[in-house]
């Protein structure tokens, strides 16, 4: 009796967690697409582009314990310019050739607010024109980095697709109803090009498996490599990068540029590689599957194998 009342009064805290945690996601969600919108209606720069541009600095700020919607952060010396940090009178900006702006009325152009920064970044923006190339010069200006403008563009065409900012729907690679198999090789030696030890996870399979993209994203790479053989890569909105090696070929009609979604055939499986464009059967068909992560300045490679468990758990 006493454990049944303890288990209920567990559920139900549970429960409640639950549905109160579920409750506050979809509150900020909103609330950000909401902010987003207004900036819009403001500034003329779609909605969608500052919904990338906040998505982009998340990813590489995962680390801030701050619980703040907007996650863009305007360093100082370009939010200053000239002027002290220590004042937030927007004129001493304009004089001092800072770029911080006063979004919320309030007579102060303060970096830590949100709507001060959103705005801020909307005229930065608005100073180089409305269109795509505009937008894309001025964020190279601001950022100096392609990976980083590639990113935002895509994660813009991605959320103006989509209409929504959230992305988090997986696929395990291989499709149900297929024999696979795989093992934990993260970090394995590896016979051919040298000392370079395995980056990612090999799921063997017969040949012509159909290989689903396990994220939504971007195609930003397809063709040959001599150790990858036909490969395909796909940046998801959270900076990550999925690289899909050995294929047999791809799926009609992908291109780099694409856009794709959890669970869409991207190709299937083969042993390509390991040689000059069309070499094949060097070693048995399999899947090697590969992911990668940008923080803004690095690229580095992580162990895809515990993703791969899960998504291989979820996947319906
Ligand atoms: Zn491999």
């Amino acid at each position: 009796m006493i454990i049944r009342s303890l288990l209920t009064v567990f559920f139900s805290f549970f429960l409640l967690t639950t549905i109160a945690y579920a409750e506050e996601n979809v509150d900020e969600e909103e609330q950000k697409v909401n902010l987003f919108k207004q900036m819009e209606a403001i500034t003329q720069i779609p909605w969608y582009y500052y919904a990338a541009i906040n998505q982009y600095e998340a990813n590489i700020r995962e680390s801030s314990e701050e619980d703040k919607l907007i996650k863009i952060m305007i360093p100082d010396e370009k939010w200053y310019g000239l002027a002290p940090h220590s004042s937030n009178n927007p004129n001493m900006m304009i004089l001092f050739q800072g770029m911080g702006n006063d979004g919320d009325g309030d007579g102060l152009a303060d970096n830590k607010n949100d709507l001060d920064i959103l705005y801020t970044f909307g005229r930065y923006l608005q100073r180089y024109g409305h269109s795509e190339q505009d937008i894309k010069a001025a964020l190279w200006n601001y950022y100096r980095r392609d990976l980083t403008v590639l990113s935002i563009m895509n994660f813009a065409r991605l959320i103006q697709k989509y209409d929504q900012i959230t992305f988090d729907k997986t696929s395990f690679p291989i499709p149900k109803g297929y024999n696979y198999s795989y093992r934990n090789t993260w970090g394995d030696a590896r016979g051919f090009g040298g000392r370079r030890i395995h980056e990612g996870t090999d799921i063997f399979a017969n040949y012509g498996t159909p290989v689903r993209a396990t994220t939504y994203g971007t195609v930003e790479l397809k063709g040959w490599n001599k150790f990858g053989g036909w490969r395909i890569g796909i940046r998801d909105i959270y900076n990550r990068y999925h690289y899909y090696a050995h294929l047999n070929g791809f799926a009609d009609g992908i291109e780099v540029g694409d856009i794709v979604e959890a669970g869409q055939t991207i190709g299937s499986v083969g042993s390509s590689g390991y040689g000059p464009p069309g070499t094949s059967g060097k070693f048995p068909p399999h899947l090697h599957y590969g992911m990668y992560k940008d923080d803004g300045k690095n690229e580095w490679s992580f162990d895809p194998y515990p993703y791969l468990k899960k998504w291989e758990r979820n996947t319906p």
